[in-house]
């Protein structure tokens, strides 16, 4: 009888344990992907990520075949397609790596239930942070609301090292009725093909396990040393990028950690560096814990003081947000990298999402959705979290009080301006002095360098000051929050 792996989010052949353990069963594997658009409450991905996806089950079914396998493709209720391929396969078994969210464990348990019942095993693995959600927890035995205390149990634990490829996998075949519903990858309509909007997105990325390892490994070689302060920079390519490939699972934390600490033993000045992204890494860990804990983390304010906050409707400002046309040049250039590339610099995340919901006065929820559309490493935990914490209303967030001014922060990021000039020509003439605030320039300078405010680029949409005050005020009527 042969067994089934189920990937969802976890497209790798290298540290994947749900893949590992059914490999060493020894009997025949046969690995299918469900796009689940029918399950309650499973929230469709958004167009970036849906682009992302495209690739990312191209380059592994490809890998799955090098490796003697093959990946099927169905679309459709997850519950009920599972359910029937196990049935026309007749497997003795089902493996697949842990999924967090609550709808995507109400599927999962669903099912797990249906074929105990029917005696067959289902096997959950652990394949996609470096511990399980209620594996760190507090001295009373409770999950951390607070990511330093998280951070040194994390640090005082063991990391698994990560599982190497299977070999070679046995492949099987699968029954006439079963791939009569496969659907091929092209029919899924992940890939945008009128108007092609992806360009962008195609210039900057390779998706794919094999991708993933190869930017991981330039990382190390070359963009970890200094990371601490590099990262913080927009202009420069500072970070790992790897967030795409974390969100699909072409790459596995627990293989970020071992490798990061293989280096600094080989070079321990990499200490240091090394120790902030290990953190990142485990930010990561953390938001995945507190949407387990606290499921409607993506969709209500964790702290139940926001609940009546005063927020404004206002679909002109959220549109010149989107759009990158605020008239602050580090929230326009962050927008529109974002709209290019389906990615945006950390630093510019927080300086765009504090200006929607501080300076706009707009709900988190509105730029959380559009993170998710636009952002191909749209992930429920992260952005949820991320959202929560610059609105304030999330566990361990930064207060609300503490508003970021867009110009000041250009200026300490980005300050030849070279980020804004990668991103918005019609500012790329401006001298770093005036290029984070037009609007200050003489008129000559402006002249010279083809700016025309209003016209060839707007005037900011509210001036800073005011909109510091009505943010504060706003929070002000907080009861509780003062
Ligand atoms: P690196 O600095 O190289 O970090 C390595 C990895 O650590 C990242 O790939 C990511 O998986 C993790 N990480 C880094 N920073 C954070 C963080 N602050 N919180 C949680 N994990 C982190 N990240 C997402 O992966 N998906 C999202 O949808 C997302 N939405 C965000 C929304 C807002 C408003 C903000 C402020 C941040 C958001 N982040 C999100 C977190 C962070 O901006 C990105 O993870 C990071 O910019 C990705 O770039 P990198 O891979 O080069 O990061």
């Amino acid at each position: 009888k042969p067994v089934l792996v189920w990937f969802r989010d976890d497209h790798r052949l290298s540290d994947n344990p749900a893949l590992s353990a059914a490999a060493a069963t020894g009997s025949q594997v046969l690995c299918f992907y469900v796009l689940d658009d029918e399950s309650e409450g499973i929230r469709p991905l958004g167009a970036a990520a849906c682009w992302w996806l495209h690739g990312s089950l191209k380059a592994l079914s490809e890998t799955l075949e090098r490796a003697g396998s093959s990946l099927l493709i169905l679309k459709g209720s997850a519950l009920d397609l599972v359910e029937s391929v196990v049935r026309e396969t007749g497997a003795s078994a089902v493996y697949w790596n842990r999924r967090y969210g609550a709808a995507e464990i109400a599927v999962d348990s669903a099912i797990k239930k249906r074929l105990s019942d029917a005696g067959i095993k289902v096997h959950s693995c652990s394949g996609r942070l470096l511990h399980e959600p209620w594996e760190i927890t507090n001295q009373a035995g409770k999950p951390f609301q607070v990511f330093t205390p998280y951070l040194r149990a994390v640090n005082a634990r063991s990391i698994k090292p990560p599982l190497p490829a299977p070999r070679r996998l046995k492949g099987g075949v699968w029954p006439r009725s079963i791939l009569d519903r496969a659907i091929p990858l092209t029919e899924l309509g992940l890939e945008p093909s009128f108007p092609d909007w992806a360009g962008g997105m195609r210039q900057v990325w390779e998706r794919g396990e094999h991708a993933a390892q190869a930017r991981f490994s330039r990382f190390i070689e070359t963009g970890l040393k200094g990371y601490a302060e590099r990262r913080d920079l927009p202009s420069q390519e500072g970070s790992s990028r790897l967030s795409p490939h974390l969100r699909f699972g072409e790459i596995s934390p627990r293989q970020v950690w071992h490798a990061v600490m293989n280096a600094v033993a080989a070079e321990p000045g990499l200490g240091p560096d090394a120790e902030k992204f290990l953190s990142e890494i485990a930010w990561r860990d953390f938001t995945y814990q507190l949407l387990h804990f606290h499921p409607h983390l993506p969709d209500k304010p964790h702290s139940s003081r926001f609940d009546n906050f005063p927020w404004i409707q206002d679909r002109p400002s959220l549109k010149a947000w989107q759009k990158g046309l605020t008239g602050y040049p580090i929230v326009d250039a962050g927008m529109r990298q974002l709209w290019q590339t389906g990615w945006m610099h950390n630093r510019v995340r927080m300086i765009t999402a504090s200006f929607l919901v501080k300076h706009l006065l707009t709900d988190w929820r509105q730029g959380e959705a559009w993170f998710w559309d636009t952002l191909v490493d749209a992930d429920p935990a992260n952005n949820a979290f991320s959202w929560q914490w610059i609105a304030g209303s999330g566990p361990d967030s930064a207060p609300f009080h503490r508003i970021f001014n867009p110009v000041t922060q250009g200026e300490k990021f980005d300050p030849e301006g070279d980020y804004i000039r990668t991103f918005m020509p019609e500012l790329s003439q401006l001298p770093p002095g005036f290029v984070h605030k037009p609007w200050e320039a003489p008129p000559a300078v402006l002249r010279e360098a083809g700016v025309v405010l209003g016209e060839t680029y707007p005037k900011p949409i509210v001036p800073h000051g005011p909109a510091r005050e009505r943010a504060l005020e706003a929070f002000r009527s907080l009861r509780g929050l003062a």
